[in-house]
């Protein structure tokens, strides 16, 4: 606590006049483009990660990036907050892109691997059952990097899927399907601090460098769908 109580009297004598122009701005409103869900992981910063400033990105963080899927009658199942915030991003700000970012060394991947939690979090031990149709898909995820740990996998697995659980949103699937937004699937490297992103074509989850960059930005990478191998026999 003590290091964020002298970060804000640093940001106030040594950032915020030369930012007061764009927080007046920004008094007027918001217009971001682009729907972030991130895990709540405090080594992850989505700002950070993408040079966005403020007004740039709305975020929704929760524990491994999952979200509840939607039910019969378009809520979620469960808990309703991760699914107002895309509601409110794709009807009151007209966002075009809806990322999710998953990361290496996730927590609660590995806690959603060995089935366990800590002991005292009921709620932590339901909510983490959002992530067990990952682990159910993640051998037969026909992208596996097997050079990586099964948590990191996992993780991979698990972007695909939570984008497969933002799509059974009816306003989410309609407009994707209709062109009018786009959903990424990205996979930040905690050691290296690289972002990766979802690409079918090229075998899964690649570096997001300059190439790539290029060739998301000419809107020539597919949609990330988790195509699954069929089971052995
Ligand atoms: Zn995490």
């Amino acid at each position: 606590m003590e290091k964020l109580i002298r970060g804000i009297l640093h940001f106030r004598k040594h950032e915020l006049p030369t930012r007061r122009a764009m927080f007046s701005r920004l008094a007027e409103g918001q217009a971001p483009d682009t729907f972030f869900l991130m895990c709540a992981d405090s080594r992850v910063v989505p700002n950070l990660l993408s040079s966005s400033e403020p007004g740039d990105l709305f975020t929704v963080r929760t524990v491994g990036n999952l979200i509840a899927p939607a039910s019969d009658d378009g809520t979620a199942i469960g808990d309703v907050s991760e699914a107002a915030a895309v509601e409110y991003a794709l009807v009151a700000l007209g966002v075009k892109h809806l990322v999710i970012c998953g990361h290496s060394r996730c927590g609660a991947m590995d806690a959603v691997l060995s089935n366990t939690a800590p002991s005292g979090a009921p709620n932590l031990v339901e909510w983490l059952k959002l992530g067990t149709p990952s682990l159910d898909r993640v051998e037969r995820a026909a992208f596996v990097d097997r050079s990586l740990s099964l948590a990191d996998r996992l993780s991979q697995v698990n972007v695909l899927q939570q984008l497969d659980h933002l799509r059974s949103y009816r306003l989410v699937g309609q407009r994707e399907d209709a062109g009018e937004i786009r959903l990424h699937g990205w996979w930040f490297d905690v050691a290296t601090g690289e972002t990766h992103i979802y690409d079918e074509e090229r075998g899964g989850f690649v570096l997001l460098d300059d190439e790539e960059g290029e060739r998301l930005l000419g809107g020539r990478i597919a949609r990330p769908h988790l195509t699954l191998v069929p089971p052995p026999g």
